[in-house]
């Protein structure tokens, strides 16, 4: 399986990090190995100074498309969830000073944090609450409605360059609020109240 993630597509996220906003939906990619296995901490890599969590609500795709229709879009994922795409912040501004791929600041073993799913019918995904709490105080709240591009748009661009397959997960991007994490610290995710991971920082 593959993870597909979105970078820029909430407008306050965009600023506080002073990128432009993009034409097209920012995309870049996470091998499998990227994965946090369930219920493990993760350790701060060695190489890191500043690594940055960032919310995202995650898609998970259930059959093979190409070219899927943004009408049809909904009949390629039963369920969402919630995750965190760590990044090593100052080795991804570093990156995107010389233009250089980011792979190595985002894709990293243990960089994609995946929570539980939940079947897609029991939220209305347009606007759908949820939030990052960093030791017991919200740091990032974010709303699907806020999203530059909302998930049917997303898995209709996405397929036209990389063709989906059952199990990929798709990474929606982050809204504002990101921030780093130290030793010690506890991240919980919920999606409308509901805790969808319990993430501990060594
Ligand atoms: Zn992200």
């Amino acid at each position: 399986m593959k993870i597909i993630c979105i970078g820029r597509n909430y407008a306050k996220h965009i600023e506080e990090l002073e990128n432009e906003r993009p034409e097209s939906p920012v995309v870049f990619l996470k091998p499998d190995s990227a994965i946090l296995p369930k219920k493990m901490p993760f350790f701060i890599p060695p190489f890191a100074n500043s690594i940055h969590y960032e919310v995202e609500v995650l898609v998970k795709i259930n059959k093979v498309g190409k070219y899927i229709d943004k009408k049809f879009a909904h009949k390629y994922y039963d369920e969402i969830g919630l995750g965190i795409d760590l990044t090593d912040r100052e080795m991804q501004s570093k990156l995107k000073e010389k233009g250089l791929p980011w792979e190595k600041a985002k894709a990293f073993d243990g960089s994609a944090v995946v929570g539980s799913f939940y079947p897609k019918e029991k939220f209305d995904l347009e606007n759908l609450n949820f939030q990052l709490i960093k030791n017991q105080e919200v740091v990032q709240d974010g709303n699907t409605n806020s999203m530059l591009w909302k998930i049917d748009e997303l898995i209709a661009y996405v397929s036209q360059y990389f063709t989906l397959k059952k199990g990929d997960i798709i990474f929606t991007g982050t809204p504002a609020g990101v921030g780093e994490v130290k030793s010690n610290d506890v991240l919980i995710g919920t999606i409308e109240g509901k805790e969808a991971f319990n993430l501990k920082i060594k």
